[in-house]
């Protein structure tokens, strides 16, 4: 067996020690007789793993008793939906569009009210995070929307905007876990799992209780109301039930590693390691504005896109994985969630300048 350095945006890479308990436990999952994939999801084993799983989340998140955690399917993007099918009460919404996650939110919103971009950095190519101390919030806005990392660009709010006393919705799909959150300064905090907690087809949502109504957009389909899953511990229907396991166990790995400060220690510590070689480097260049870099996706550049494909290429066969920017902004983008190891990050670095060398 040989496991590559995976720089996967999402889906990424996992704790490797979950990966084998989870192996481990693939034929009988605690004396059961068969894998968490082929049990009942109304059966007591079940029950356990989603409990724990919950209770390991609001205790390293410190989510409030007035808060529920939802464990939902169709991915972020579905989210994009249900946001102004639950929250739209006045049919307004405020964005701030930060990215193409953030774009694609605030196009979806348009389909069911007045949805406005009450700030943009698209003027850069979203390589920076607007000033959003003060901001034209709309005196009706049901809420201001927010993605808190944007994946593609490498660009994270580093301060929440002043939403003016609106409820915020944060998109926190790529910084999911990667520090620690003050969840009463949000009405709505989700994210797909795929980039920092586990397999894909889970998304949790973390939402304040005053906003699970049964006041939703006409329409609204039952599976696509919180109401529905919030009234049934997201079990409504059959949930996502080997993926939530797999986050159970992320969620006992980060609580051993420290919790939340201790992930944003390592975090720091990694990414000032690929930051700092990108400021000295003659060749490779960061693409954000410094002080809204994001800890988890480091997007760069040679200049070339020959050098950039040359570099890809050869990273790859020196089992670099993943390296490749995303197709709207080319050049290179190191993704670096919990997972990756400081190893991974140094080993990295170490292939870069070799590289620039080669090529200088
Ligand atoms: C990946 C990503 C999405 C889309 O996630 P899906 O689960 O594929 O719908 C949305 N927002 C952000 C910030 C992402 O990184």
């Amino acid at each position: 067996m040989s496991r590559v350095y995976n720089f996967s945006a999402g889906p990424a890479v996992l704790p490797e020690e979950v990966l084998k308990e989870a192996a481990d436990e693939m034929l009988d999952y605690n004396g059961t007789g068969m894998s968490v994939m082929e049990m009942s999801h109304r059966s007591k084993a079940f029950e356990t793993i989603i409990k724990e799983a919950e209770a390991d989340l609001r205790e390293l998140m410190n989510i409030p008793d007035n808060y529920k955690v939802l464990f939902l399917q169709g991915g972020a993007s579905q989210q994009f939906a249900m946001i102004p099918m639950n929250l739209m009460k006045n049919k307004v919404a405020d964005y701030i569009v930060t990215g193409q996650w953030a774009k694609k939110a605030y196009q979806e919103a348009c389909l069911y009210g007045r949805a406005n971009k009450i700030a943009s950095s698209e003027d850069k190519t979203f390589s920076y995070i607007p000033d959003c101390s003060d901001l034209p919030v709309s005196e009706d806005a049901d809420y201001v929307y927010i993605c808190e990392n944007n994946t593609i660009y490498g660009t994270k709010f580093k301060t929440l905007p002043n939403t003016k006393g609106k409820t915020l919705v944060a998109d926190v799909s790529s910084c999911f876990l990667s520090e620690p959150v003050d969840v009463t300064k949000y009405g709505v905090i989700y994210g797909g799992v795929q980039k920092n907690i586990g397999p894909a087809g889970v998304v949790i949502v973390i939402i304040r209780e005053d906003l699970i109504t049964d006041d939703v957009l006409p329409g609204t389909p039952t599976m696509l109301k919180y109401k529905t899953h919030a009234d049934n511990g997201s079990l409504y229907n059959t949930p996502p039930a080997y993926g939530i396991y797999i986050c159970g166990k992320v969620f006992k790995w980060i609580k051993k590693m420290g919790g939340l400060q201790k992930m944003k220690e390592i975090n720091e510590k990694k990414a000032k390691i690929l930051y700092d070689f990108l400021d000295e480097s003659k060749l490779f260049k960061g693409t954000v504005r410094k002080e809204d870099r994001s800890l988890m996706n480091v997007p760069f550049v040679t200049g070339s896109e020959e050098l950039d494909a040359k570099f890809v290429k050869e990273a790859k066969e020196a089992g670099f994985e993943n390296l490749k920017g995303h197709r709207t902004v080319g050049g290179m983008r190191a993704s670096i969630y919990n997972a990756m190891p400081i190893e991974g990050v140094q080993a990295l670095v170490e292939f870069m300048k070799k590289f620039e060398e080669a090529n200088a």
